[in-house]
């Protein structure tokens, strides 16, 4: 083992004793799907409570051993992230807005009642495993190295109460698109049964349990034939606040652009990056409350002209059909991206792959 320098703490470097042959990875590069593919390595950071963040390295991935008295198998005290490192067109890699992805993960943890992760040994950790794996890295188009940092509770105690120990990890994933048509529309269902958050709860942290919960609202838009599945409120059942992996944007004929405001919803780094982009060029954007009747009246009566999901995964989608359960309509005609959808994208894409400059200093 060595020492892996770099500008925050230093990691013990494990290399992994038989990697992935390049020429089986090509092969799993090739068509990596989503989430199935994995690199060689892993990041590992233990805590434990007097001792602090400790045994910081990279290593073989491997299975981890856990007791089934862990406190996350039973109590969920766990979070994660999710990023994604890109091939930038000279061999070199970029991360976008890691120190935002930092900064969530500690006020998710807060949250959660687990220790903050220093933003700088999160951001290092992310940093060293795109360097030892970045031959992991995509250069196809479209594709990329998701990135999934996660912390939980490993102490082996059945009480409730916040555990006094954690493991923080990070794995690497190389993916393709998220959706599979790719640029083209995508269908939404309007759960009208299950919510998502309420106000106090933890919708606005990104804990594993808040995706428990959405699986059979998820299911239920895959039986109506949708890609994903649209939440309202908890308590009216009114307002719009995100999709189960996205946040949702909304394009109006005057040239604006609306998006629910944060509070119970995920706050997106792309919903963010969204804003600042659309506000760089002239776009106002309003976040605001938009209800599914209003939603609905504006598609039909062509006030709205577009909308769009973004998130790391689904980066800006178009959505073309949205259903309830008292019936669906369709947005500018349901089959294509919209002109402000596709600028915005372009306009994203070609920041995070280095093609287009970065005045925002969004790149690493
Ligand atoms: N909302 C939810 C519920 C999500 O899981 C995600 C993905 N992290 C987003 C929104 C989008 O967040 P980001 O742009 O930071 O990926």
């Amino acid at each position: 083992s060595s020492q892996i320098p770099g500008p925050g703490p230093s990691f013990a470097l494990h290399p992994h004793p038989s990697p992935v042959p390049a020429e089986r990875r090509a092969e799993l590069l090739a068509n990596p799907g989503f989430g199935r593919v994995f690199t060689d390595h892993m990041v590992v950071i233990n805590y434990s409570e007097g001792r602090g963040w400790h045994d910081a390295r990279v290593e073989a991935r491997a299975p981890i051993p856990m007791d089934p008295a862990a406190a996350v198998l039973h109590y969920a005290q766990e979070i994660f992230e999710g990023m994604k490192a890109y091939a930038t067109g000279n061999g070199g890699a970029s991360l976008f807005r890691p120190e935002a992805n930092a900064r969530r993960f500690a006020e998710s943890a807060a949250r959660l009642a687990m220790p903050a992760l220093p933003e700088d040994l999160f951001v290092e950790s992310v940093r060293q495993l795109v360097a030892v794996d970045r031959d992991w890295i995509p250069t196809t188009a479209g594709a990329s190295l998701y990135l999934r940092p996660f912390m939980f509770a490993s102490e082996v105690f059945l009480g409730v109460k916040p555990s006094a120990e954690y493991l923080y990890m990070v794995i690497a994933s190389p993916v393709g698109r998220y959706f599979k048509g790719g640029a083209e529309t995508v269908s939404v269902w309007v759960s009208q049964d299950y919510t998502r958050a309420a106000p106090g709860g933890t919708g606005a942290a990104k804990c594993g349990g808040n995706y428990a919960a959405s699986l059979v609202a998820q299911a239920e838009a895959a039986r109506h034939g949708c890609d994903q599945v649209v939440f309202l409120d908890a308590a009216e059942r009114r307002w719009v606040e995100e999709l189960g992996g996205m946040n949702i944007f909304f394009a109006f004929d005057d040239g604006s652009l609306a998006t629910p405001p944060l509070g119970t919803i995920l706050p997106g780094i792309t919903r963010d990056s969204v804003m600042a982009l659309a506000r760089r060029d002239g776009i106002p954007v309003r976040e605001e409350p938009y209800s599914l009747d209003q939603w609905r009246a504006d598609a039909a009566s062509g006030r709205l002209r577009e909308a769009f999901a973004c998130g790391t995964a689904a980066v800006i989608t178009p959505i073309g059909t949205v259903k309830t359960p008292d019936g669906g309509f369709a947005i500018g005609g349901g089959e294509n991206a919209g002109e402000i959808t596709k600028r915005l994208r372009t306009a994203l894409t070609d920041i995070q792959r280095g093609i287009a400059p970065d005045p925002f200093g969004w790149v690493q």
